[in-house]
């Protein structure tokens, strides 16, 4: 896990559902951030992971915050477990509290690369106020490719690599290519069943914010069906 999301983990423990927003203390208004937009299982963790190498933007994926609330068994965690078992959105209103806070962390300064966040209208317009978006990055796969993508993948609990059984397996099996932690790690919502629900809120209710951001010039298309190289060569060009 990232020091931020310990940082914004911490603050979730002190002050349950809604963190204190530090007014004032924001270095909003130099920020540029990037959105990483996709349905699950698209590869935004992997990309993130690549164009974070190259940017130098931290990652914000508010499924690891999500995640690691939950195992911290925090007011936040308690509270979005049952939405998350069940494949369906945390309320807005707990994910943009977390954004708020960790937004506020030092790493943030020159903005940040969200992954997965905004996934609906009301969370896209709390994050126009919050910094500015320079370049949304969707990551088209067709759904029918979604389910295999989704329930072979597994991750680094080290070091968050994202790895899959068939598309991307580790060099050795059990170690991570990159830390060579053995702490190899499948999510719990990662199953057909759950989805199955993950992509329809995706469908209802996160997809129509493709059209905000096109409205606003900032939005690019990229064939995420492909080799994991050449998606990422696409997104860095999209973003020069
Ligand atoms: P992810 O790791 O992005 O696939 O997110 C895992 C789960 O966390 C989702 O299925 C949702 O239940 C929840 N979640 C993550 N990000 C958000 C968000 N921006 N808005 C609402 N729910 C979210």
């Amino acid at each position: 896990m990232v020091d931020g999301a310990m940082a914004t983990l911490r603050s979730s423990m002190a002050s349950p559902t809604k963190p204190t927003v530090k007014k004032g203390s924001r270095h909003a208004s130099s920020m540029e951030s990037i959105v990483l937009f996709g349905p699950p299982g698209a590869g935004k963790g992997t990309q993130a992971q690549r164009i974070m190498d190259s940017t130098g933007l931290p990652q914000v994926s508010t499924g690891d915050m999500l995640r690691a609330a939950v195992s911290a068994g925090t007011n936040t965690g308690i509270a979005a477990k049952k939405y998350m078992d069940a494949g369906k959105l945390v309320p807005d209103e707990i994910i943009i509290a977390l954004i708020e806070d960790r937004i506020l962390e030092e790493d943030a300064v020159n903005g940040v690369m969200f992954d997965g966040f905004p996934r609906t209208i009301p969370q896209a317009e709390a994050l126009s106020n919050i910094t500015k978006v320079s370049h949304v990055i969707a990551i088209e796969v067709p759904d029918d490719r979604i389910v295999d993508r989704i329930c072979g993948r597994f991750t680094c609990g080290k070091c968050s690599s994202v790895y899959h059984d068939t598309f991307n397996p580790t060099q050795t099996d059990g170690v991570c290519d990159k830390c060579d932690s053995t702490e190899l790690k499948r999510r719990a919502d990662d199953n057909a069943d759950t989805v199955m629900s993950r992509l329809g809120a995706y469908h209802e209710q996160t997809s129509p914010l493709a059209l905000w951001y096109e409205s606003k010039g900032i939005f690019h298309r990229i064939d995420g069906d492909r080799a994991i190289d050449e998606i990422t060569k696409d997104i860095l060009l999209s973003l020069n």
